[in-house]
């Protein structure tokens, strides 16, 4: 008798918080799933750390604990596919894999001095844009890097003997999960590094000469989609199957939200929102600066770019509203107020009432403003404060001030491209808000589409893997896609082009004042 085995597809997207697990059957859906939570570590103001062995304790729990719920053994994942951080970046043992110190995470400002040294120096800022689409910003691994090889003696030490490897966390998983068998990167993370030429595909050898990084120590760079070796059982939850997929997760988000052609946009609503516009086969310019352009991927001998603008404060400016404004008890009472407004807005009652005079607004920069402004000693304001602002008024203004933001990076996308968007795909925890929903569809006067399963980024790796093994095309995926909610804009073109202004003139105010 022949037994038919059933085969699944393991998913991992390993976050900055924590890592997702996903089991995916042959038709893109969910069958099981995990989730595990790493520890932050915050050793200065500024710093922030991860415990990479702590992170590849996580992926193996939640590997094993996904493949128990779903009742899946180890001879049924046909393929694996990965989503990493982005910028996070250590130095490791060439030899044993042992990290050499903790993982830099993206988020950690100690690099700050030497990028601004580094941008000052020449024409470097307008070179290093040139070469990675990207800015000289602490944010990117390159002057983490640079800071770890100044400051660690047990980094210096490894350098020396020829022992230091120095890679994104992706690099080093595959490294474990193949048992130290392939040290590879794919395109859209090594585009994250700063130390990436986006147009010719190479690590740059100016750069890395700048900063005395050296390539020996870095991954090769495979296509996204395609194979990064095989898992070694003996070591990865006794799973001998290839890693087909591996990106950085905002891409993977874009790619699980299917925007697959030019023009297509996705905004990720967490802690910050991430926004992506796909550009297609060139690399776009970024309008000016203001603007990052990326690789999202690279797959089928095409690399596949887009344009990326990041809100640093959303989620944690609305965790700061409850926390020390105390606007509200709890994100379940903002919930429930945020239905009421959604509501009183469908039934046209708030639109009659955006008085502009009496308008409060907010601006959510509490950590510097990112795209398309760029000024990191920015601050928030509220503005239009009276005896009757109560704190109602000024949750929603909150809540109001990050879709402007959003609105802000999508309409530069717009100029950058030269082209409309027609939809917004949304995903992320603050898209459960209707009135956040709402109010992005009302300023962008086009309909956002929220996915009513939040594992976009997961998925989109899932997708991926799945395209490799030739189980699907994406275009299969649209139609077997789960239920989306829709917000049609409601605003008057008159309403909304009013309130954009007056955001504008605002934040002309805020940009003069912070000069
Ligand atoms: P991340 O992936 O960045 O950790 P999530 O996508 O999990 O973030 O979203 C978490 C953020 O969303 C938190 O800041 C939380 O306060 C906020 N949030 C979650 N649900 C809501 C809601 N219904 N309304 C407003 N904010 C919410």
């Amino acid at each position: 008798m022949i037994r038919i085995v059933k085969k699944y597809l393991l998913s991992i997207d390993q976050g900055t918080t924590g890592t997702k697990v996903l089991l995916l059957n042959d038709q893109g859906a969910i069958h099981a799933g995990s989730y595990q939570k790493h520890k932050q570590h915050y050793p200065k103001s500024g710093w922030v750390e991860h415990d990479a062995e702590e992170i590849w304790a996580c992926i193996c729990t939640g590997v094993n604990e996904a493949m128990k719920q779903g009742a899946v053994s180890p001879d049924q994942i046909e393929s694996i596919g990965l989503a990493n951080q982005g910028e996070t970046v250590m130095f490791w043992h060439a030899n044993t894999g042992r990290p050499l110190y903790p993982s830099v995470v993206w988020s950690c400002r100690r690099s700050h001095l030497i990028a601004e040294r580094w941008a000052q120096d020449g024409d470097w800022a307008r070179q290093v844009t040139d070469k990675t689409g990207l800015r000289i910003d602490p944010y990117f691994s390159a002057t983490k890097i640079r800071w770890m090889m100044e400051e660690v003696p047990e980094v210096r030490a490894h350098i020396d003997r020829g022992e230091a490897h120095c890679s994104t966390l992706d690099a080093w998983l595959i490294w474990k999960m193949t048992g130290g068998r392939a040290y590879v990167t794919d395109p859209s993370t090594a585009a994250r590094t700063l130390l990436y030429n986006i147009r010719t595909g190479e690590w740059d050898r100016d750069i890395l000469a700048y900063l005395q990084i050296d390539r020996a120590w870095l991954p090769t760079v495979l296509p996204s989609v395609g194979g990064f070796g095989e898992t070694d059982p003996a070591v990865f939850c006794g799973i001998k199957a290839p890693i087909r997929a591996s990106v950085v997760d905002q891409p993977a988000a874009l790619y699980g939200q299917l925007c697959i052609e030019p023009g297509m946009s996705k905004c990720t609503y967490g802690t910050g929102c991430f926004v992506y516009m796909n550009a297609g086969g060139t690399p776009p310019e970024a309008a000016g600066g203001e603007l990052l352009s990326t690789i999202v991927w690279e797959m089928d001998g095409e690399v596949t770019y887009a344009l990326d603008g990041g809100v640093y404060s959303a989620g944690s400016a609305i965790n700061w509203g409850m926390d020390a404004l105390q606007l509200y008890d709890s994100i379940a009472q903002l919930q429930q107020w945020s239905e009421a407004w959604a509501g009183e807005r469908a039934a046209g009652l708030s639109e009659a009432s955006d008085e502009f005079a009496d308008r409060l607004w907010f601006v959510p920069s509490l950590s510097g403003i990112g795209a398309p402004y760029w000024q990191s000693n920015q601050r928030g304001i509220f503005l239009g404060l009276s005896h009757s602002t109560t704190n109602t008024d000024m949750a929603k203004a909150v809540l109001e001030g990050i879709a402007h933001r959003v609105a802000d990076v999508l309409e530069a996308m717009q100029r950058s491209a030269n082209r409309p968007l027609m939809v917004l795909k949304a995903d992320g925890g603050l898209t459960g808000n209707p009135y956040l929903m709402q109010v992005q569809a009302d300023l962008l006067g086009i309909p956002v589409e929220v996915e009513a399963d939040p594992e976009a980024t997961a998925r989109g790796v899932g997708y991926m893997a799945g395209k490799a093994c030739g189980w699907w095309e994406p275009e299969q995926l649209r139609r077997s896609k789960s239920d989306t909610k829709i917000y049609y804009p409601r605003l008057t073109q008159e309403t909304r082009s009013r309130l954009r202004a007056e955001w504008r003139r605002l934040l002309q105010l805020l940009l003069a004042f912070y000069r």
